[in-house]
């Protein structure tokens, strides 16, 4: 049994695992050998079936009783994509950086969690992590199925901290406390198609959709809030497909998406764009998907722990930032105060994602002193 894990080491050695949503890839098989070695007892189980899974989870736990602190993450990737500069399943250090699909987006971030309860063995109360293999897919079987997982087991965490990589600029720079809500609008305006010389036969769709476009661009949703910008909706296309000029077209097809504040749910926003539809263009044809609700975690005990083991490591005050898209806290706020706080963001999702090896030291120290000011 080893006392210790080199975060760097094991960064490489997960980013070595080609596990890009769905696929497990080995990373959840090399979690487990290694947090087990730490004293965690390690549960995995899929759930899901193709295309979408079946999706590896993976839950591990140390200690028991209360309070309990639990630290979530995915050991999925997103495809690599052509054109690196190295291979991206072959971790390669160059110039104090270490390359490899996953660096910073986020088996870096495991790494660092690992290697910093490895060294905090002595900590009091529960030490958990939460790690699925479909947060950049679907995320159907993922972090969900984990839920019920722990809700059938009554495991219930007091706080989650969520390593997704939050820093801008510097590692400690900015701690995520929320997210915006998402939602995507399918409109497909019919009229009918005709000769342009006989628009008595026909019924033209386009100045329908330019009146519900009008209207939709000019809704003020909101005046922002004091954790979030303004809610802002986008039309995203405006499609007629006609190449004809003496055909008036048939159908014209419009999506948008919304990301919203905590100041709106996303039912009461699909219904205020179908009231317009409905009165510019009876009769259209109507999608909604919300991906997730917008929630905050006010600022307090969590946020204010993770601050001051940021502040303790690298001398920075983080900003406190509901920005970028949605995470899997959408769902993991239901069951306690979440907070996001990782590596820096700006290589994530790109050709040579990379993490600076520096930044990994510095956030397993962070991590180890979140662990000791939660369960100390
Ligand atoms: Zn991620």
């Amino acid at each position: 049994m080893s006392d210790t894990i080199d975060p760097v080491a094991l960064a490489a050695d997960l980013i070595a695992c080609p596990s890009v949503t769905p696929e497990e890839g080995g990373a959840q098989a090399l979690l487990e050998e290694t947090l087990s070695a730490q004293g965690f007892e390690v549960h995995r189980f899929e759930a899901g079936a193709p295309p979408d899974g079946p999706v590896p989870n993976l839950f591990a736990t140390r200690g028991s009783g209360g309070p309990h602190f639990a630290f979530a993450g995915h050991t999925d990737v997103v495809p690599p994509g052509a054109g690196w500069a190295s291979y991206p399943f072959e971790p390669e250090q160059r110039g104090g950086l270490l390359y490899g699909r996953g660096a910073v987006d986020m088996k870096g971030a495991i790494a660092c969690f690992a290697a910093g309860a490895a060294r905090r063995r002595d900590h009091r109360g529960t030490l958990s992590l939460i790690i699925t293999g479909d947060e950049e897919g679907a995320a159907v079987h993922g972090t969900r199925a984990l839920i019920d997982w722990m809700a059938e087991r009554a495991i219930q965490p007091d706080m989650i901290l969520i390593g997704e990589p939050t820093s801008e600029a510097r590692l400690g720079d900015t701690i995520k406390i929320g997210r915006r809500g998402s939602v995507n609008m399918f409109i497909h305006v019919v009229g009918t198609q005709a000769h342009v010389a006989y628009p008595h036969q026909g019924d033209n769709p386009i100045p329908k959709a330019m009146r519900i476009a009008s209207r939709l661009h000019e809704m003020t949703l909101d005046d922002g809030h004091d954790w979030f910008q303004p809610s802002n909706l986008e039309i995203t296309t405006v499609d007629v497909d006609n190449p004809a000029h003496n055909v008036i077209p048939g159908s014209v097809f419009m999506r948008l998406n919304i990301r919203f504040n905590v100041h709106h749910k996303g039912d009461a926003l699909v219904e205020a764009v179908r009231a317009i539809v409905e009165e510019e263009a009876p009769g259209s044809r109507f999608e909604a998907s919300i991906s997730g609700e917008a929630f905050v975690t006010e600022p307090g005990e969590l946020s204010d722990l993770v601050g001051a083991a940021i502040t303790e490591v690298t001398g920075l005050s983080p900003a406190l930032s509901t920005g970028g898209g949605t995470s899997d806290a959408r769902f993991l706020h239901k069951l306690c105060p979440v907070v996001e706080f990782g590596l820096l963001n700006a290589t994530m999702h790109k050709l040579d994602e990379a993490v600076a090896v520096e930044d990994l030291e510095q956030l397993t120290r962070i991590y180890e002193s979140v662990i000791g000011r939660a369960l100390g």
